[in-house]
């Protein structure tokens, strides 16, 4: 039986190697439209009616129905004679006969220009066009046929000549190639009037692409900024689990709406204000970068079945948001501390004073780390959703200094993380049900207690008492929050504080 079924799920593969849909992208036609085809270069099942737009997408936590923005959709036959099609709901279109189908074609709007009553796309997750760039998010304009998310495609993008384009999709003549669609929408493509640059990080080739409006931004100065971070990077993760990476940045002069950076497995993409490159505005970039390049371990190696086998239709909330960003922010901060690229006076300023007044001014804390994962697609959820930056680094910091503590400074959260890498990795999820249950029996049985209080529960987070266990002060005086050295810590508050500080060495 076993035997008949995996050779007749290879003849399946093979045809579809030959059928893969073609997907044209035109975005010279209009400033506000893309105008998409696709080419159907082999019979449609009876079956494959419905094609679907997606309701969201992996990473984005939102709400994002982008059948809103796709007009005129039509499917023609052979001789171009228009098919039957029926909209249904929001995100759907029904073919009558699909077996019949040799081309589908359709209009979508820009996200950034398109108003919206609720709901709006964030930027970094939207399209644009105009005449010296298009930003596309392959799933603000490419759908499927249900039942096929799994099969290959090939994008072919129209720009204007002089266009250069950016993406991790590997290019086979003039298309890019798409071993599903899951693969297409976590491939981002940029093209316009951009600046280049790479480097390489170990043996991992890194590229930027960077489209800025009034030209304040160039890849070369971006790279400059970002190579000591992606060092830091390097030295935390010991070995980075990509073999290429790709960094996608857009800067707008008056962005109108939620800015950004949206991650991916080979690339990460950022539409930023164009503010002026100083100092201080180029570390927020670079934190941003650092944040999104940690991505590539959780949720892009470490995550349940949930995001595996992502749901298009129906946007379904993992419960672990906690670990996909709340672990992702804490990690990207402390690397570039172990790493030596932030002191620890401004580790403990920017990543936990900051953190915990924002924490506790611009957000409802009464929500469990568990309720803003399981409501983020919602209205309500997607205001309070910004905390899993927050609160969620906070939690996730504070689950490192307990870590440190139980193992008497043998294993914190990074080594543990590390662990998991190891043990699951791409293809092999973590349990959404049972992943908490793993956690404590690969670690100790009090780490039960921190999930329940703090990721489960909404207690109040213990900013003093942990603290302390590192031989930090913890004071409020009015709302002015300080951390200090202790003056006389124990030896084991001596140890722990310099051990927090360093990456361990790995006994792997
Ligand atoms: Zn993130």
């Amino acid at each position: 039986m076993k035997r008949i079924v995996l050779f007749f799920f290879t003849a399946i593969s093979a045809l579809h190697g030959q059928s893969d849909l073609e997907y044209t992208i035109d975005a010279t036609k209009n400033t506000d439209t893309f105008f998409v085809s696709i080419s159907i270069p082999q019979k449609l099942n009876k079956t494959s009616q419905v094609f679907q737009f997606p309701a969201t997408a992996p990473g984005t936590y939102q709400t994002q129905n982008i059948g809103r923005f796709i007009s005129d959709f039509k499917a023609l036959n052979k001789k171009g004679k228009e098919i039957k099609v029926e909209r249904k709901g929001m995100n759907q279109f029904l073919i009558s006969k699909p077996h019949k189908v040799a081309t589908i074609t359709y209009k979508a709007a820009e996200t950034f220009d398109t108003p919206v009553k609720n709901y709006p796309v964030y930027m970094m997750c939207g399209s644009s066009i105009e005449t010296d760039h298009a930003l596309i998010n392959t799933h603000t304009m490419m759908g499927y046929f249900l039942g096929m998310q799994e099969s290959p495609l090939k994008i072919k993008l129209i720009g204007q000549p002089e266009w250069t384009t950016g993406t991790a999709l590997k290019k086979d003549g003039e298309f890019y190639l798409a071993n599903s669609f899951d693969h297409a929408v976590d491939s981002p493509i940029l093209s316009g009037k951009l600046s280049y640059a790479e480097t390489m990080v170990s043996t991992t080739p890194i590229r930027i692409f960077t489209y800025s409006e009034s030209g304040k931004f160039s890849s070369d100065a971006l790279l400059k900024k970002m190579e000591a971070m992606l060092e830091a990077s390097r030295k935390f993760l010991v070995k980075l689990p990509v073999d290429n990476y790709t960094f996608l940045y857009f800067f707008l002069s008056n962005p109108d709406g939620v800015t950004g950076a949206w991650e991916h497995s080979y690339s990460s993409e950022y539409v930023l204000t164009e503010n002026e490159p100083s100092d201080a505005y180029m570390k927020q970039v670079t934190d941003i970068a650092s944040h999104e390049f940690f991505h590539i371990v959780t949720p892009l190696n470490i995550h349940s079945e949930i995001i595996e086998s992502f749901n298009f239709v129906e946007p379904t909330p993992s419960q672990h948001l906690w670990l996909y960003e709340g672990v992702t922010e804490w990690a990207s901060n402390i690397l570039l501390y172990r790493g030596g690229v932030v002191s620890m006076e401004d580790y403990l300023k920017q990543s936990i004073i900051q953190k915990i007044k924002i924490n506790e001014n611009y957000f409802d804390k009464s929500w469990s780390l568990k309720r803003l994962a399981e409501e983020s697609f919602n209205e309500d959820g997607a205001k309070q959703y910004g905390n899993i930056y927050y609160k969620g680094s906070l939690v996730a910091g504070y689950l490192d200094i307990r870590l440190l503590e139980l193992s008497n400074g043998k294993r914190g959260l990074r080594e543990v993380i590390l662990e998991l890498v190891d043990k699951y990795g791409k293809g092999n999820p973590i349990s959404e049900d049972d992943f908490f249950k793993d956690l404590v029996k690969m670690t100790y049985p009090e780490i039960g207690d921190f999930i329940h209080d703090y990721i489960e529960k909404a207690e109040p987070l213990p900013h003093k008492e942990y603290l302390e266990k590192i031989g930090l002060n913890f004071t409020r005086t009015g709302g002015e929050i300080k951390i200090t050295k202790m003056v006389n810590p124990t030896d084991k508050q001596k140890m722990l504080l310099e051990i927090w500080g360093k990456n361990l060495p790995l006994e792997r």
